[in-house]
């Protein structure tokens, strides 16, 4: 490991989007190429003995640290995104948020069966984003291998919605 404090490039910004809420930016992480490439190394060690053929990100920053890691470990990219983006057959999952519901896609054929699918995301609050993810994963046909994130929101016990799967984060709030 690299003795990289992942948190120094992590910028708590109160009250975004909206009062209450301590945002966690991770833009100044990604920004850093010393952090992101520790980061995407160290998603890359948890997900490789996993051995998945696929990475599944949901927009805007899921794709960038999925993107990222697809590449490191060799495997393909899924893109889930909000309803009307993609422009062929889809399979949707609707998920709760704080006030009202929210919608994800992926292509019918973007998972084969039997594909093995890290699902990876920023940050795990509640789980209802992640959850959404693997529905949508094992309603195509895949196994889902690990679910993966760089950032945990303890007190807001995500891990519960997404029990039973092999989750991780690389660090914990
Ligand atoms: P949830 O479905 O509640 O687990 O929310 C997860 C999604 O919301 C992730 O894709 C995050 O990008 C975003 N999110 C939720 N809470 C925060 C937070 N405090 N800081 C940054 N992103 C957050």
């Amino acid at each position: 490991m690299s003795g990289l404090d992942l948190r120094d490039r992590v910028r708590d910004v109160p009250d975004f989007p909206t009062e209450g809420i301590i945002f966690k930016d991770l833009m100044p992480l990604i920004a850093d190429r010393v952090y992101f490439a520790d980061t995407i190394k160290q998603l890359a060690e948890w997900a490789r003995p996993r051995e998945p053929n696929l990475v599944l990100g949901a927009e805007a920053r899921g794709f960038i640290f999925g993107g990222a890691l697809a590449y490191e470990l060799g495997a393909g990219f899924i893109a889930a995104r909000k309803p009307g983006k993609l422009p062929r057959e889809t399979v949707e999952a609707t998920y709760a948020l704080e006030y009202g519901t929210d919608s994800l896609q992926v292509h019918r054929d973007a998972v084969s069966p039997g594909s093995r699918v890290i699902v990876l995301d920023d940050v795990l609050a509640t789980g209802g984003t992640a959850h959404a993810k693997i529905e949508l994963v094992e309603e195509l046909g895949g196994i889902v291998v690990g679910v993966l994130f760089v950032i945990e929101l303890t007190f807001l016990d995500g891990r519960t919605k997404v029990g039973g799967y092999d989750v991780h984060a690389l660090i914990q709030y």
